[in-house]
């Protein structure tokens, strides 16, 4: 048995220019009943009781306004919240767990930000009841028999301290125009140290400086900061990962996890590494965005990261993607010295005032994507603009073949252009069967060439202009931080979209990021970025997948294992048995099949889960 929803996205709901056809056609409304109406504000209302799951308005809509989707009746119990009628609806919570960090992982637009708005108690759960909003009483009652219960008691009585460092980190200018020491002072909790905090989130040098003039990472850690330095028992921590390094990533990561010792966190990320490392517990968010949203049962962290790539909860029963996302443990650049060179360059030297990167000489081959990992300010961002012509070197030659597409790292796009006409004027046949194929289907961009560049979100415009630059007519793209804003399902989608274009078309793509995941998943080389990060960086010449990530995570200190079953890279925990075995082997990356097992096994024990 299944029920009915019926969405409507009444920004796309334009009734005075079409002919009311969801109206004219629903065969409901043929029998004299009235399954679809206009409502005051001329936005069509569907009727969930007398619908029957047709779909005809939904083809008919020429606006594509209408989802009609039939679930399992039995969710229908666990509504947890429904903003209004014909709109999102979400079932089922996360729990947080006393001295665990559980981790929600998910598409954009399912639910996460409802989810954390209700465990936070800024918005009071009306169990799908939009009309009439149930009691507390009645809402702990629904809850009754479920860890849930107790956290709703103590909303309800004013009780639960919540602590939250919000996704939308550049809003912070906007309500505090001090300093970074007079926000943490302000807001610090009473057993809360400061100097500590900042020290280990490497804000000590930033303490002074105020806040509107901080970078975007250093903006995001002092975000953290602030959620970190208050007195909670539970913790809030929307996507913490963005616009920081590795590095970086490495110590929010420490942060919150000491804030496991306090009280609850509960973690929204998009870093599957980041959210493996730091996660106890994981919940999957899966459904039709915009249109409704399933949390998952709590899974441990590895079982519910391997199922999210194998886009199937064993649990539900619910196959939520198609294809499995696989990971290719061998490097083929090392089988491909035959390849042609589609750019080549000797030794380079840019040099600024205060900054100077040299770049050791290398080919880039044809077909290939190069991954480009490293810290934060090494000069990743000044190489890519050297080899694009953007600005010359300062000594040494590049020899591109052909043109190069750069997509830099921050996107703006104040203009009414839609999305088709911006594709359109960068290459016309944008509508041939190859791109809708390669680029335009799999990253659902045809619900979008309506839209305006300016009413965009944030993922949305990157994949637009992620797109925008394969569409350009060049022979090397480079990309940079493609990830950011993209929800983790987007990004396993993109990094194999880009993979597929470029070796299918004879071209070659770059991609620095910071997501390790998405690295291996897209790269086929690695250039290695090193230095002192604001003052000197060196870039190594594109290595094998295996040399490359060696020569990164030694540096970084970490180490990686295979998963046994996806073959998906994981962080060894600290100073356990296989991570000092790997340093003395000096294998950092990439570990046999015996030494996964192992480090199965002990990554069992440490954690110790029983979810
Ligand atoms: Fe009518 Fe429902 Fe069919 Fe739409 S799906 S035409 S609302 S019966």
């Amino acid at each position: 048995m299944s029920h009915r929803i019926a969405v409507l996205d009444k920004d796309s709901c334009h009734s005075r220019k079409c002919n009311l056809e969801c109206i004219t056609f629903c065969p409901v409304n043929k029998t004299g009943s009235d399954c679809i109406v206009l409502g005051q504000d001329t936005k069509a209302v569907i009727s969930e009781e007398l619908c029957t799951g047709c779909g005809i308005c939904v083809k008919k809509c020429p606006f594509e306004a209408i989802t009609i989707l039939n679930l399992a009746t039995e969710l229908g119990d666990e509504k947890v919240h429904q903003y209004g009628i014909n709109t999102y609806r979400l079932y089922k919570l996360p729990i947080p767990k006393k001295n665990s960090v559980v981790g929600l992982v998910g598409k954009n637009g399912v639910g996460k930000s409802t989810a954390l708005n209700i465990l936070s108690g800024s918005l009071k759960p009306n169990l799908g009841n939009y009309e009439t909003v149930p009691s507390w009483d009645e809402v702990i009652d629904e809850f009754q028999g479920t860890e849930l219960r107790s956290h709703f008691q103590a909303i309800s009585e004013g009780k639960l301290r919540v602590s939250i460092k919000p996704q939308a980190v550049y809003l912070i200018p906007k309500v505090w125009t001090g300093t970074v020491r007079a926000l943490l002072e302000k807001t610090a909790g009473s057993s809360r140290d400061i100097t500590e905090v900042a020290e280990s989130l490497s804000l000590s040098q930033s303490l002074g400086t105020t806040v509107s003039e901080l970078s975007g990472g250093e903006l995001q850690r002092t975000a953290v900061a602030v959620a970190s330095l208050k007195d909670a028992d539970l913790y809030l921590f929307d996507e913490p990962s963005s616009y920081n390094d590795v590095f970086q990533r490495m110590n929010v990561s420490k942060t919150i996890a000491e804030l496991s010792k306090k009280g609850a966190v509960v973690l929204v990320e998009h870093d599957l590494s980041f959210l493996d490392y730091l996660s106890d517990y994981i919940h999957i968010l899966y459904g039709e965005p915009g249109v409704y949203g399933i949390v998952s049962s709590i899974q441990s962290a590895r079982t519910g990261i391997n199922e999210l790539l194998e886009g199937y909860l064993q649990v539900e029963n619910v196959r939520f993607r198609d294809q499995p996302v696989r990971f290719d443990i061998y490097s083929p650049i090392e089988n491909e010295t035959e390849t042609p060179v589609i750019c080549s360059y000797d030794r380079l030297l840019k040099t600024y005032d205060r900054f100077s990167l040299e770049v050791e000489p290398a080919e880039i081959k044809m077909g290939q994507v190069v991954g480009v990992l490293g810290a934060n300010a090494l000069g990743k961002t000044t190489f890519f603009k050297v080899l694009s012509g953007v600005e010359p070197p300062t000594s040494g030659h590049v020899e591109a073949l052909s043109k190069i597409a750069y997509k830099p790292q921050y996107l703006s796009a104040d203009t009414d252009t839609d999305v088709i006409s911006y594709f359109r004027a960068i290459n016309k046949n944008v509508d041939s069967g190859l791109f809708q194929t390669q680029l335009i289907t799999p990253l659902n961009l045809n619900k979008l060439f309506e839209k305006q560049l300016r009413n965009l979100s944030g993922g949305e415009l990157q994949k637009v202009a992620i797109v925008g630059t394969l569409l350009q007519d060049a022979q090397i793209f480079a990309f940079d931080e493609p990830s950011a804003f993209i929800d983790v399902e987007d990004r396993i989608v993109l990094a194999k979209a880009i993979q597929r274009f470029v070796r299918s078309m004879g071209k070659t793509a770059l991609v620095i990021d910071h997501d390790i995941q998405l690295v291996d998943i897209v790269a086929d080389s690695l250039m290695i970025f090193s230095g002192d990060p604001g003052r000197k960086g060196h870039a190594s010449k594109p290595l094998a997948k295996n040399d490359g990530m060696n020569t990164f995570l030694k540096e970084l200190g970490i180490t990686y294992r295979r998963d046994i079953n996806t073959g998906r890279p994981r962080v060894n925990k600290p100073e356990s048995k296989l991570d000092r075995m790997q340093k003395e082997d000096r294998k950092y990356y990439y570990v046999g099949k015996l030494q996964a097992a192992a480090a199965e096994a002990e990554g069992s024990q440490t954690k110790n889960i029983t979810a």
